[in-house]
């Protein structure tokens, strides 16, 4: 039960005055929208909607004149057109500030790749912390990191009922057996794997956050996407892992990042 008097606050938020014409063009766009807000086309942008909803620090459904209000108070503090309506240059602005909060980003793209950590700072997750039974090797660090994160999270009922919750399907992975995978399966994941990946770090790992039926924990497919950012362990995720130093490639709602010591 949520008690009235913060009921009533929530809904009187959510139907504040909202910039005109900004409501009707939020539930227009949700589904049409058509970007490539990652470079590759998408429709819509629904999969976006809880972590932007963070971002603006509303709880309004899209379609409430609250969700326009709290949208357009973002764009105004980041020099943007105050309209209210969601659009590909609003999120541009919100991807720089996600991105700009991964140390590994900083380094991506630059003609220098960090080392792999020395064997003897890696850690080897339990079984019970795998997903499917797979050996995952972290920083120890990063394992400890998650170990609270993971304690706390199972505190959410829905959480800690699905065993599958939160498992990892991937942490350290060392270079030069992506290279090889590269090579010899194709499977670069894009150019990632073949130039620099974010799980050479022993910082980044994958966790399972759910999937759309058919789909495996990391297929990029939008359906799939969609399905994972509605779920429990997403949104979870969202509230309070940067309480424990992790920060998300938004594209990949799996992929999170330790930030706790230097790459
Ligand atoms: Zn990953």
């Amino acid at each position: 039960m949520v008690p009235t008097l913060i009921l009533a606050a929530v809904t009187g938020a959510c139907l504040s005055p909202a910039p005109p014409g900004a409501l009707a063009a939020n539930a227009a766009s949700l589904g049409t929208l058509a970007w490539a807000p990652f470079g590759r086309a998408e429709t819509g942008w629904t999969v976006y909607v809880p972590k932007v909803a963070a971002e603006i620090a509303t709880t309004c459904d899209v379609a409430t004149p609250g969700f326009a209000a709290a949208l357009g108070r973002w764009q105004g503090r980041h020099r943007l057109a105050a309209t209210g309506v969601f659009d590909a240059l609003t999120f541009a602005a919100m991807k720089a500030k996600w991105q700009g909060a991964r140390p590994f980003v900083h380094i991506d793209g630059k003609t220098s790749c960090p080392p792999p950590p020395p064997d003897d700072r890696l850690a080897t997750a339990k079984p019970g912390e795998s997903y499917a039974g797979k050996t995952i090797r972290l920083r120890a660090t990063a394992l400890t990191a998650y170990r609270a994160l993971l304690a706390a999270a199972k505190h959410d009922p829905a959480i800690a009922a699905e065993p599958r919750s939160l498992t990892i399907f991937s942490g350290y992975r060392d270079p030069a057996a992506d290279a090889a995978r590269c090579t010899t399966e194709g499977n670069c994941n894009g150019i990632v794997r073949a130039t620099c990946s974010a799980h050479r770090t022993g910082l980044a790992m994958d966790v399972w956050v759910g999937n759309a039926p058919g789909f495996g924990p990391d297929s990029t497919a939008d359906a799939n996407r969609t399905a994972m950012t509605a779920g429990p362990q997403y949104r979870w995720l969202l509230a309070n892992a940067a309480q424990y130093g992790f920060v998300n490639y938004v594209f990949e709602p799996w992929h999170w990042e330790w930030t706790g010591e230097p790459i």
